[in-house]
């Protein structure tokens, strides 16, 4: 066993007594872990202090065996994010940013990128005026880092790039998007369950979103019925990865 000491963003916790919770972070240099928390939950000036959901951290824990809880030794509070408990859009937001990394996300795994795409998308969801491109972003890169996200770029039937101003359709059963003339072929066409076009404006944007820093959202002008599609673009991926429709918890 040994003592670790990480900086981390709280993705869920729960009660396990009276005075104590698990804690799931999302940490820098160890991955999502859980751990206990003993007496996160006590109140008074000797009391620890409590770990909130998307708190910022520096965190201290004695590591255990794989599979086992952590204990968490010491914790100190970085960042909290007022603004969410302000606006109840910014909260909601925030709560599937770290729901959404929770899910896709096992234990263990180190990936320092990605912890500094989580706290982009905390700082931007909490400060920006544009939450749902902030929420887009953050989606589409998590899904490119992950390998969940076929070419934005080029058809995944034919293989090549997508014209200028041609748009492309998402095609459930080939897993990627597809250029106009493959989707008019039979089998892909045909089997669509719910054909998906995507304009050429919202092709450029997801290419866009898919790469930017979250920064530079606040300028980014999107017009409404292309953030329409491209959320309709995202659900329809994160449905493909779980088998089933998220549309609702989305
Ligand atoms: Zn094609």
């Amino acid at each position: 066993m040994e003592f670790c000491k990480t900086l981390a963003v709280t993705l869920k916790r729960v009660d396990y007594s009276n005075t104590s919770q698990i804690a799931t972070f999302y940490t820098l240099n160890y991955g999502k872990l859980q751990a206990l928390a003993r007496g996160s939950k006590r109140m008074g000036k000797k009391a620890p202090g409590s770990i909130d959901l998307f708190s910022y951290n520096e965190i201290i824990f004695l590591k255990k065996e794989p599979g086992s809880l952590h204990l968490l030794t010491e914790w100190e509070l970085l960042e909290d994010f007022p603004a969410f408990r302000k606006e109840i859009e910014r909260f909601y937001s925030a709560c599937y940013a770290v729901d959404l990394l929770n899910k896709l996300i096992d234990e263990g795994e180190t990936d320092k990128p990605l912890f500094h795409l989580l706290l982009d998308t905390l700082h931007s969801l909490s400060r920006d005026n544009n939450k749902d491109l902030s929420l887009l972003a953050f989606e589409l890169q998590l899904l490119k880092h992950l390998g969940y996200l076929p070419g934005l770029g080029e058809c995944t039937q034919c293989g090549k790039k997508f014209p200028r101003n041609s748009g492309a359709v998402l095609s459930p059963f080939q897993r990627g998007l597809v250029c106009k003339t493959c989707s008019g072929h039979s089998e892909v066409g045909a089997r669509h369950a719910v054909p998906l076009q995507l304009s050429p404006s919202a092709l450029s944007t997801a290419n866009f979103l898919a790469g930017c820093k979250l920064s530079a959202l606040n300028r980014l002008h999107v017009p409404q019925k292309v953030r329409e599609e491209l959320k309709r673009l995202s659900t329809e991926y994160l449905s493909q990865i779980w088998g089933r429709p998220v549309g609702a918890w989305r």
